[in-house]
C-alpha cells in the first residue's frame, strides 16, 4: 500500500535541514508521496526508514535498463495514467525482429538499417533502439552465432534475446551477457530455468503470461526465485487485447500499486500486413508499451512511429524551446539577411531547415517567447515590437550588417511600423507567412 505524506513524514529525521532541496521534511514527504522525489535525496534517513520507505516510494512501474553505454534504453518509472496529469517518463523503445533463420546477408541488411535509422527531429535524435533476436530455428548453436554476429556488427545497440528454450538462451547469453540484453521468453513451462539464467547472467527477464489473469502469479513466482527486473507480456496480440490489457496493467500499477504488474510492458507488433503492423505498433506506443517490436524498417513507418512517440513523451508542462540568440545558417557575411522568429522548437527547426534548403546564408534571430509559436506569442504579448527591438539592439547584430534590415514573419506584418519606430535606422521587411515560402523569398532577394 502507498503511504500518505504524513505517514512518510513520521519516518524522516524531521530536522528540516534542506539538504534534500526542499524547505522542510514535510514538503519532502509530500513530494515522496506523489512520487515526485527520490528518497536518495535525503542523506540522513535511517536504514530502518529506508527499508520501510524504499518500497513505498519506489515508482509503481519498476525502472529497467536495456543495454549499456550511450544507447542504453531506460524504461518504466511511470507514475501517471494520462500524460496531462504530469508527464510520461521513458519513451517506448522500438525494436526490430531479426530471426536466426534469416541468411547472413539478410541479417546484415537489417542490422545496417537499424544503424542507419537515426534522424534528427526538433533537436532530438530518434532511432530504432534495439534488435529483437528471435530463435525461430529452435537451434541453440544457430541462436548463439547470430547473437555473436549481430553484437559484433552493432556493438552499441541493445539486444533482446527471444527464446523459450533455456539451452538456446544460455548459449546466446554466454556470448552477449556483458551487453545487458533482455532475455525474453519466460513462461509457466520454463520459469525456473529462465529465472536461474536471468539471475546468473544478471539480465532482465521478459515474462510471457497466458493471459492477463495468469501473469501476476508468474511474476510473483519469478520474483520469489530472485529476479527483480522483469518486462511483462500479457500475451495480448489483437488490437483490442493490447489496449485492454495494457490499460489494466498500467491502472493496477499506478492506482493500486499492485507490484505483481508493476513492470514495463513489451508488445509484439510483428504482422505480415505492414499497415496493420504500423497500427498495432502505434497503439502500443500510445497505450503504455515500453517496448514495441516490429518485423521490418521502412522509412515512412519509422518516421510516423518516431513522431508519435516524440509527441506523446514530450513533457506537456515544458514547452519545447531553443535558446534566445542569433543563429547563423551557412557562411554569413555583412550582406546576409537577418530574420527573426520565436523560440518554439518546432518553429525554429522548421524555419532553419527551410533556410538551409534555400542555400542562402542567413542570420536567424530567435527571441525568447517562452516556447510559444509566433502567432501565439504575439497574441500573448511576448512577441512585441518592444521586445524585438530590445533584443536586436542588445545583440549588437546591427554592427555586423551593411544594411540594417530585419525580416519579420508575415503573420505579424502588423508589427512592422511599431518595430521601425523602436529601431531607428532599421528597415523592417515583412517575410512569408509560412516557413515553406522562405526559400523562394530568400532566393528572390
Ligand atoms: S534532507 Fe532529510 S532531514 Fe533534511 S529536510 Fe530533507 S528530508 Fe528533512
Amino acid at each position: 500500500m502507498a503511504l500518505t505524506g504524513v505517514e512518510i513524514f513520521k519516518l524522516l529525521p524531521k530536522t528540516n535541514c534542506k539538504k534534500c532541496g526542499h524547505p522542510t521534511c514535510l514538503a519532502f514527504a509530500m513530494k515522496l508521496a506523489q512520487r515526485q522525489a527520490s528518497l536518495d535525496s535525503c542523506p540522513d534517513v535511517s536504514e530502518e526508514a529506508k527499508k520501510l520507505l524504499g518500497e513505498a516510494s519506489a515508482p509503481p512501474v519498476r525502472p529497467i535498463t536495456l543495454g549499456t553505454g550511450d544507447k542504453a534504453v531506460k524504461m518504466g518509472e511511470e507514475t501517471v495514467l494520462f500524460r496531462h496529469e504530469k508527464k510520461f517518463v521513458n519513451p517506448c523503445a522500438l525494436a526490430v525482429e531479426v530471426k536466426d533463420t534469416l541468411s547472413d546477408d539478410e541479417i546484415g541488411r537489417l542490422v545496417e538499417e537499424v544503424l542507419a535509422s537515426e534522424i534528427d527531429r526538433v533537436g532530438q535524435k530518434l532511432r530504432i533502439d534495439a534488435l529483437f533476436l528471435s530463435n525461430a530455428s529452435g537451434d541453440a548453436g544457430k541462436f548463439e552465432s547470430v547473437a555473436k554476429a549481430v553484437a559484433a556488427k552493432a556493438p552499441a545497440v541493445p539486444l533482446i534475446l527471444s527464446t523459450s528454450n533455456a539451452a538456446a538462451a544460455e548459449a546466446a547469453l554466454k556470448a552477449v551477457a556483458d551487453k545487458k540484453p533482455l532475455l525474453y521468453g519466460a513462461d509457466e513451462s520454463n520459469a525456473d530455468a529462465m529465472a536461474a539464467l536471468a539471475k546468473n547472467y544478471k539480465v532482465s527477464l521478459g515474462v510471457v503470461g497466458k493471459g492477463l489473469d495468469a501473469l501476476p502469479s508468474l511474476t510473483e513466482k519469478i520474483k520469489g526465485l530472485g529476479v527483480e527486473d522483469m518486462v511483462i507480456d500479457s500475451g495480448a496480440r489483437t488490437a483490442k487485447e493490447i489496449i485492454e490489457n495494457n490499460t489494466l496493467i498500467r491502472r493496477a500499477a499506478i492506482k493500486k500499486n499492485f507490484k505483481a504488474l508493476g513492470y514495463p510492458v513489451i508488445t509484439l507488433a510483428q504482422r505480415d500486413d505492414t499497415m496493420l503492423e504500423m497500427l498495432i505498433a502505434s497503439l502500443g506506443i500510445a497505450k503504455y508499451s515500453s517496448i514495441v517490436v516490429t518485423s521490418s524498417i521502412e522509412k515512412w513507418k519509422s518516421l510516423a512511429l518516431f513522431t508519435l512517440r516524440q509527441n506523446i513523451y514530450t513533457d506537456p508542462q515544458v514547452p519545447m524551446q531553443v535558446e534566445q540568440k542569433i543563429y547563423t545558417i551557412g557562411e554569413t557575411d555583412a550582406e546576409s539577411p537577418l530574420m527573426i522568429t520565436s523560440n518554439f522548437s518546432l518553429t525554429y527547426f522548421i524555419l532553419s531547415g527551410e533556410v538551409e534548403n534555400s542555400k542562402v546564408p542567413t542570420r536567424l534571430a530567435v527571441l525568447d517567447c517562452e516556447g510559444l509559436s509566433v502567432l501565439t506569442a504575439w497574441a500573448a504579448g511576448k512577441f512585441t515590437a518592444s521586445k524585438i527591438a530590445a533584443f536586436i539592439q542588445e545583440s549588437g547584430i546591427g554592427d555586423e550588417l551593411k544594411n540594417k534590415e530585419l525580416i519579420i514573419p508575415g503573420y505579424v506584418a502588423i508589427l512592422s511600423g511599431a518595430i521601425e519606430e523602436k529601431l531607428p535606422g532599421w528597415k523592417i521587411t515583412v517575410g512569408p507567412r509560412e516557413a515553406n515560402g522562405v526559400p523562394a523569398f530568400l532566393k528572390s532577394r
